[in-house]
């Protein structure tokens, strides 16, 4: 079946439906609409909510295992669907097909990984008494997913929540919604009715859903600016959150690297899925004797990269994801020729797409906003330093603290200094590479909380601490 001839609906109470009107969903490699979607309203919104809170009461009860056979049904049922999955993700996101099909490949193990963590009570004594330290769902969870890896980021949550026994209203982004509706009508029949409701809309669904009185907890990814508004609209309620928001990483090379092969791991680390990666490198200081080397490398990289439309198969960096985020960067890179030098990028790409080839800008400093914002695009500002105190103060000085690396030959140097960078997570001679095994989350402004990891469940869960008498 065509893109075109694909419907998408509404997941709600087991029930695929359409809203009482719909939106456009635009391919971003053309700019043309290529596909609609249900605009779920506020009534419609509260039937999904009301459906998910009858299905908590049941699914609750149901067993840590049966939960677990479920969870891994739903990643095979993904899995199946990849390619189908692949070209819809593709069509509404813009990343190179083959990039897409990893992530809905790796959605399907979030699926298979969640179902195999452990969930069993603990015990512990406290003087003569026995204590149980129970983990107990909180009921209806509201997951808000960004733009930049619909799929990927939505399996971050679902399996999570799911497993812990709680029931969710899944809203991805106006701009992104199809692969995730899909996915709910694949998972109509895997799950009982109401377990998993997925509702697509413009981002007031958002607000409506964290304010909404019967949701208890919130898990949002998105921008630091909306992030804030979340926590203000879910204070009345005093849902629990977990917020993954926005970041600035700072990568710092040392002067002892192998220069060709550092700068061909952080520009994939900075332009992968066009620069819209939360943990993409977003400011790169290097110590000015590898300075030009450097910058060189890079713009040699940025100049031979293939741009083009994600569904040909030679395409390495597709278009921006939206409208929005194209003017945004254009701006910025407007911006940074008065701060800076453009070595490499910045023409035109003769298409109606929302294409803007890999830009590298040098000789460009702390205060400019393509070195103190957050591009979430694809140009990169590479910043010269000469003492690794003072830089390592700038690379902490940014509001932002989701991620950080250190590139260097010395190894017990570059962790050492790995330690002093203020980031929810640090790595040496690598950037952004998760591991489900150890959380993920956000310092200072990228975040509350952490997804990934068997102890990103007990982000959803209450704790429940009974006092035995024998
Ligand atoms: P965004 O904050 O604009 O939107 C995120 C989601 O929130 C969308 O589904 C949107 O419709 C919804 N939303 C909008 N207004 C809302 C409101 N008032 N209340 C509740 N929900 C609302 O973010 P984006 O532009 O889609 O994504 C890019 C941002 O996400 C970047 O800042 C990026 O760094 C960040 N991000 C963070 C992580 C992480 O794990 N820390 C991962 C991916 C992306």
């Amino acid at each position: 079946m065509s893109l075109q001839e694909m419907v998408f609906r509404n997941l709600v109470g087991g029930v695929l439906t359409d809203a009482v009107s719909s939106m456009n969903v635009i391919n971003p490699a053309n700019g043309e609409v290529f596909a609609t979607c249900p605009e779920t309203t506020h009534r419609e919104l509260d039937d999904a909510v009301a459906q998910a809170k009858r299905a908590f009461a049941t699914w609750r009860l149901v067993s840590v295992g049966d939960r677990a056979t479920m969870l891994a049904r739903a990643a095979e049922v993904i899995r199946l669907n990849t390619s189908v999955l692949g070209r819809i993700l593709t069509a509404e996101q813009g990343k190179p097909l083959r990039e897409a099909e990893g992530e809905v490949a790796a959605a399907a193990a979030m699926f298979e990984k969640f179902a195999a963590v452990p969930l069993t009570p603990e015990r512990e004594f406290v003087g003569d008494r026995e204590v149980a330290l129970v983990r107990r769902p909180l009921g209806v969870v509201g997951a808000i997913v960004p733009w930049n890896f619909p799929v990927l980021l939505m399996a971050m949550k679902i399996p999570a929540a799911l497993m812990a026994g709680n029931v969710v209203v899944l809203k991805p982004a106006p701009s992104t919604p199809l692969a995730t509706l899909k996915i709910g009508e694949l998972l109509a029949d895997v799950f009982p009715p109401g377990v998993l409701n997925v509702i697509s809309g413009a981002a007031e669904l958002g607000a409506w859903l964290t304010a909404h009185p019967d949701v208890d907890k919130i898990s949002f990814t998105g921008s630091t600016e909306v992030g804030i508004k979340v926590i203000r609209g879910a204070a009345d309620g005093l849902k629990r959150l977990t917020l993954e928001l926005g970041g600035n990483d700072a990568a710092i090379v040392l002067p002892d690297v192998d220069v060709a092969k550092t700068a061909d791991a952080i520009f994939k680390k900075a332009f992968r899925n066009t620069g819209q990666v939360c943990t993409a490198i977003k400011r790169l200081y290097v110590h000015d004797t590898v300075y030009d080397e450097m910058c060189g490398e890079l713009a040699r990289l940025a100049d031979k990269s293939i741009v083009g439309n994600g569904m040909d198969e030679a395409t390495e960096i597709g278009p921006l994801q939206n409208r929005a985020q194209y003017d945004k960067v254009r701006s910025i890179i407007d911006d940074a020729r008065s701060h800076g030098v453009v070595i490499a990028g910045d023409q035109e790409v003769d298409s109606a797409g929302y294409f803007i080839r890999p830009t590298i800008v040098r000789d460009i400093s702390d205060g400019a906003m393509l070195v103190d914002e957050e591009q979430f695009g694809p140009v990169l500002p590479v910043v010269s330093y000469t003492d690794i105190d003072e830089v390592i103060d700038r690379a902490n000085a940014s509001p932002y603290g989701l991620g950080g690396s250190i590139w260097g030959g010395d190894l017990e140097r570059a962790n050492a200094l790995a330690l002093r960078i203020d980031a929810g997570t640090v790595w040496v001679n690598d950037h952004g590479t998760l591991n489900f095994a150890l959380p993920f989350g956000g310092a200072k402004r990228s975040g509350i909380g952490s997804e990934l990891g068997p102890h990103s469940l007990h982000e959803f869960t209450q704790l429940h601490v009974v006092n035995l008498v024998h």
